[in-house]
């Protein structure tokens, strides 16, 4: 059996190095040592991000009549975290080591001894709220005490009346929003997936009562088709399905898709079937209505909720570990080499197209292939690349995930002759092919592909 010397990176060590390397990840404030639980995203992994919410906003909004959208406040009236629960029950349990002051969550305890020697030696579990607190207003006092929002979903809550009465929808219909949510996590870790700061995709679809368990399924297969959508493979996600004794008491059915990290199978997005609890406490602590009238029916009711709630940063890392691979291929000396690649779904990449002079000091090969950059720039994200040789050039758009690249040459300025004038060369990722096409046929090609 060949056994990995003990000093080789692991994948999530490789992939850590790459995501800094080429601009996806870097750790928030690293020029003042860090901070933990706080990432930043680089040109490329701001791309990548985007890409994600605009899939999840076209699949989810856009291209459905019965969704709308929502941009609402971080901070919230202090009042709405009492009504959903999250000021006395958004807690985790949380235990120290009395020897060597280290702090976990008690439910995910360390596998490792204690640096002191021998193992750990916990404290009793203590509840610690996991909203981060600020103030609004000159005056730091109770009465100023808000919070940063611990999740999007609320703020959709208290907004739904307003939202009913000035969109054209009917139940069922419902209301997305994407935005950043707080956690103060006791225990950050795994890269960027458990983070204080991170993006949530948010849906809330109200449905008649009684209708919870078929539209609670009908969620559950269309999130995992997105999911495959974006090019997670079927085989890499799963479900998991909460036992009813495990659901919160006015939930009726819960499950989470689940990917297969390398750190674990672990939480990409919870579906849950939450009843009408939240609309039900805001119209409790607000005193206002919080019901709809079916005018064919003439029934009156505060309708039920299927929520299927994804996380951005997340998703990033899956999308991430999934497409990172090492593979040993031939240079154009022959010579075996490894190759690091992102093999992202063209959709999801961050630069879909690399235009390169075959030289930079030619200027006629420079102004040709600024041109093709040129034309191409209003249709996708594009880069320009005219520095080192063609080969290294192919290797960081690779370790980018960068799915074609087009490379202006001699043959292009007809140098070689009229039949191949106004040609490039375009570049697979995967296959790492390359053929000749006109310049005209690459918008069209691509375009096609991106399809
Ligand atoms: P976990 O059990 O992993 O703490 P959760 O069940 O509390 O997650 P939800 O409250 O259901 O998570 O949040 C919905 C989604 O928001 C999660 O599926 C995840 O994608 C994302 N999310 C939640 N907490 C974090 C976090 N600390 N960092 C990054 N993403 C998060």
């Amino acid at each position: 059996m060949s056994q990995k010397p003990a000093s080789e990176p692991s994948k999530m060590e490789k992939l850590v190095a790459l995501c800094k390397r080429r601009g996806f990840i870097f750790p928030s404030s690293e020029i003042y040592g860090g901070f933990n639980g706080f990432w930043d995203f680089g040109p490329a992994g701001a791309e990548l991000k985007r890409n994600i919410r605009e899939a999840w906003w076209n699949d989810v909004v856009r291209r459905r009549a019965d969704v709308v959208g929502l941009d609402g406040t971080i901070i919230t009236h202090p009042r709405v975290w009492e009504a959903s629960g999250h000021t006395t029950a958004f807690h985790d349990p949380m235990v120290d080591c009395k020897k060597c002051k280290g702090r976990w969550r008690a439910d995910q305890l360390p596998e490792t001894k204690c640096p002191e020697g021998g193992s750990h030696e916990y404290t009793e579990a203590r509840q610690f709220n996991l909203m981060f607190q600020t103030h609004a207003g000159p005056v730091i006092d109770e009465a100023s005490l808000c919070y940063l929002r611990p999740e999007t979903a609320q703020v959709i809550f208290a907004q739904f009346l307003n939202v009913l009465n000035s969109s054209r929808q009917k139940v069922p219909f419902g209301i997305a929003q994407i935005g950043k949510a707080f956690r103060n996590e006791i225990n950050p870790r795994n890269y960027i997936f458990r983070s204080r700061e991170f993006e949530q995709m948010e849906l809330e679809f109200f449905i008649k009562p009684g209708t919870d368990a078929e539209w609670h399924r009908y969620w559950v297969e269309a999130r995992l088709a997105w999911y495959e959508s974006i090019g997670l493979p079927r085989d890499a996600l799963s479900l998991h399905e909460y036992p009813k004794s495990d659901l919160a008491h006015y939930a009726s059915a819960c499950v989470d898709v689940m990917y297969a990290f390398p750190f674990g199978v672990q939480e990409l997005e919870g579906i849950a079937a939450r009843g009408n609890f939240d609309l039900s406490q805001h119209q409790k602590f607000s005193g206002k209505k919080m019901e709809y009238f079916d005018d064919e029916t003439k029934e009156r009711y505060v309708p039920h909720v299927v929520e299927p709630s994804a996380g951005v940063d997340r998703i990033a890392l899956a999308l991430l570990c999934d497409a990172f691979m090492e593979e040993e291929v031939a240079d154009e000396k022959g010579k075996r080499e490894v190759r690091s690649v992102m093999r992202f779904a063209p959709r999801i990449a961050p630069v879909k197209v690399a235009v390169f002079p075959l030289l930079r000091n030619k200027p006629a090969l420079v102004a040709k292939a600024r041109e093709v950059f040129e034309g191409l720039l209003p249709h996708f994200a594009v880069e320009w690349d005219d520095r080192g040789n063609i080969g290294k050039r192919y290797r960081y758009q690779d370790e980018q995930g960068t799915p074609w690249c087009v490379t202006v040459d001699f043959d292009t300025l007809g140098e070689n002759g009229p039949a191949l004038a106004d040609t490039v060369t375009l570049r697979d990722r995967d296959t790492m092919r390359q053929e000749r096409i006109l310049i005209s046929e690459i918008i069209p090609l691509l375009a096609s592909k991106l399809r």
